[in-house]
């Protein structure tokens, strides 16, 4: 046949409906992660024969789907999660939207959905936040949890690319992950289940990838830890910390502080908080951006990959320095233990609870996502 080209996402065809039963955003003390919506959500409808639909803007509400609609059979879903942040004069910013856009198409094609032009959907994000701004509650700390949402809508049985898919974008007031101050976590290092295998999808943020990690939460609580540590493969490499990338700080007999990473090996989630703590390191250590409090000495920066006995031995040796977490929901989250094994591992932590190198890093990067250090990452709404 003939290649036509099928329309893609186009703003000007925004279409707006404002809720008549608009609803007070509640007190910011009672909110609970992800709990509470504002009134508005984005909607783009697709179909394979006619391409991108009218975004609309419309009331939050349920939707409507056919129960053989594939998303309920296959999974054919994936999500995203980025924060907007409202400063002290009322200016509104998110956090490089770019990234989760990038990272939605890439998503979006490992499971044959459609790809799309990720600028146009940050732009109708930025209406649907304007529509709702008064929902981000005005303090320090607070922000807009924003889930750009893709599902396969098809109502169909039958393992195939779907002819219908239907974007969403909802939004949430979330406050602080740490109201009381950084509370280091204890992880459990599972090595009875694989979060992702190489090939497999660890890298994309598909809905499949979470369920799966819920009883093994579960399985870690039970056993007396905030969370688990994915390791991977016979030498329990250290892949993921639940639901946030991995970093170690080593410092080494010669005096170099090392901050590692696993390598993007396919078994990784390309986290956005990730990326900027190594871009912040990174400038810092090149003395292009210097970063206030960082330790003094050589700092080097490493995607590579790490064992959990290379962890163990620089305990021994007095060179483990930090453990943590980031992602966009808690930034950094410390680790003061880790259970492996039937042994714990205690990890050091400032009397703040965080390390010599998350501390300034984390500074850095939340001024620059709240708006107090101005920044390209930061995108006005
Ligand atoms: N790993 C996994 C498995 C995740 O779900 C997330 C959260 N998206 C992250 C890492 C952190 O990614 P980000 O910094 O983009 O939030």
């Amino acid at each position: 046949g003939e290649l036509t080209s099928l329309p893609d996402i186009e703003v000007s065809r925004l279409q707006v409906i404002q809720t008549d039963k608009p609803q007070p955003p509640p007190d910011p003390s009672s909110l609970v992660f992800g709990h509470t919506f504002t009134d508005h959500m984005l909607a783009i409808p697709w179909a394979a024969a006619s391409g991108w639909g009218a975004p609309q803007i419309k009331p939050y509400g349920p939707l409507v789907l056919d129960p053989s609609a594939t998303v309920f059979h296959y999974a054919q879903e994936l999500f995203e999660g980025l924060k907007a942040y409202r400063d002290a004069n009322g200016k509104i910013t998110m956090f490089r939207p770019d990234m989760n856009m990038k990272r939605m198409n890439r998503t979006a094609q490992r499971i044959a959905l459609p790809t799309f032009n990720g600028n146009a959907v940050i732009e109708l994000m930025k209406q649907l936040i304007r529509i709702d701004k008064h929902w981000i509650p005005d303090k320090e700390g607070y922000s807009l949890y924003i889930r750009p949402t893709f599902i396969g809508t098809q109502a169909a049985l039958g393992i195939a690319p779907p002819s219908e898919a239907l974007l969403f974008v909802i939004c949430s007031p979330v406050g602080p992950y740490y109201p009381q101050g950084f509370k280091p976590v204890a992880l459990y290092g599972t090595t009875e289940y694989s979060r992702a295998a190489p090939g497999g999808i660890g890298a994309y943020k598909l809905g499949a990838n979470y369920a799966p990690g819920v009883m093994v939460q579960k399985e870690a609580a039970k056993k007396g830890y905030v969370q688990n540590l994915w390791l991977h493969g016979p030498e329990h490499h250290i892949t993921e910390v639940g639901t946030m990338n991995a970093f170690v700080v080593f410092k080494h007999p010669d005096g170099v502080t090392e901050l590692v990473t696993p390598p993007l090996d396919g078994m990784i989630l390309p986290g956005v908080t990730r990326d900027s703590v190594l871009a912040l390191a990174r400038d810092h250590a090149s003395g292009k951006a210097l970063i206030d409090g960082m330790p003094e000495g050589k700092l080097v920066i490493n995607e590579r990959p790490v064992t959990m006995k290379e962890v163990i031995d620089a305990s021994k040796q007095g060179q483990l320095v930090e453990f943590f977490g980031t992602g966009t929901a808690a930034v950094i989250s410390p680790v003061d233990r880790i259970g492996y094994l039937g042994q714990d591992l205690h990890i050091p932590v400032g009397p703040d609870g965080m390390g010599p190198v998350s501390r300034p890093i984390w500074k850095q990067l939340v001024g620059i996502q709240t708006g107090k250090i101005a920044h390209p990452w930061s995108v006005l709404v």
